[in-house]
């Protein structure tokens, strides 16, 4: 046996690929041409997902559909039209079949102290990451429920759980998708659609990657509050998206799982 290059795949190696696998599976994955929704899209596809990646710039969705290779397709969308969203998914549905996963990964964040943050910041956020999160939910699960298998995954943050200076809207609205997940969880576990939350650290994508170089002390503070001593990398959360979207992870519901280098340890 040793000394053969030519690879055989035993049973049992066989057995754990199919348990992780996203063979034959079809993701939606908002805001999936840049930064860590972009490396959901790279691992799915990778686990043998077709992945539908969207956002608002058809340019950044061409070259992230480039980059991810075949199994990848884009519809620029913007997800705070909620008129739009069940024209979306019917869409999605009539050119690549039925949504096995949705991934509500399209978030924007403003960095304010609180009290310069106006009525129309406030909004702003909590529209694009929690009332959008909801509406795309609640058309991707419908349809979901009807078929009796579905997987829905929130992309929400450590800033849900922690008090981090200037950041109110965002983890206003983190929050509060970590409740609905728990809400959601429940009234669809019934129905054979699962719903968790993935809370991030600090990762590195190229904004965060450019904003903790520009101020070297909120560098600092995050590396120090960071027990591993590093910040994530963007497949870090991709990993953690396909093992709560297989069969591996198939009894797990209303779940938030930090992937943060131990932030949520504590002190
Ligand atoms: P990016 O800014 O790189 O990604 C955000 C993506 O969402 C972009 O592709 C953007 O594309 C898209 N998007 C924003 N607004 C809309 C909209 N209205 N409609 C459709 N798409 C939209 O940041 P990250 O990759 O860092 O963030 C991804 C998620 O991870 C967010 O929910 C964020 O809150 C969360 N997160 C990130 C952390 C980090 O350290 N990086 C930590 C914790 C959580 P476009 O502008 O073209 O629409």
């Amino acid at each position: 046996q040793h000394g053969h290059s030519e690879a055989v795949v035993t049973e049992a190696q066989q057995r754990h690929a199919d348990v992780f696998s996203l063979e034959g599976k079809l993701a939606l994955i908002t805001g999936g041409g840049t930064g860590i929704g972009l490396a959901i899209a790279q691992c799915m596809a990778e686990a043998g997902a077709t992945v539908v990646i969207t956002g608002r710039r058809e340019a950044v969705l061409q070259e992230a559909v480039a980059t991810i290779g075949e199994s990848a397709e884009y519809v620029v969308n913007d997800v705070t039209d909620l008129s739009a969203i069940d024209a979306l998914v019917a869409e999605v549905e009539a050119s690549y079949g039925p949504l096995d996963i949705l991934v509500n990964n399209a978030g924007i964040n403003l960095k304010k102290p609180a009290l310069e943050v106006t009525d129309e910041d406030f909004s702003r956020i909590l529209h694009t990451n929690l009332h959008s999160v909801f509406a795309l939910t609640r058309a991707c699960a419908s349809r979901m429920m009807a078929r009796q298998q579905g997987v829905i995954l929130m992309i929400s943050s450590m800033a849900a759980y922690y008090g981090i200076d200037r950041v109110v809207a965002y983890a206003a609205s983190k929050s509060a998708v970590e409740g609905m997940v728990k809400v959601l969880a429940s009234e669809f576990s019934g129905q054979g659609v699962r719903v968790n939350a993935i809370a991030p650290g600090f990762i590195e994508t190229a904004m965060s990657r450019t904003a903790m170089n520009s101020d070297p002390d909120r560098r600092d503070r995050a590396m120090r509050r960071t027990p591993m001593g590093k910040f994530g990398q963007p497949n870090d959360i991709g990993h953690a998206a396909v093992f709560l979207s297989s069969d591996a992870a198939r009894y797990i519901t209303g779940a938030s799982l930090p992937v943060d280098g131990g932030n949520s340890i504590g002190f």
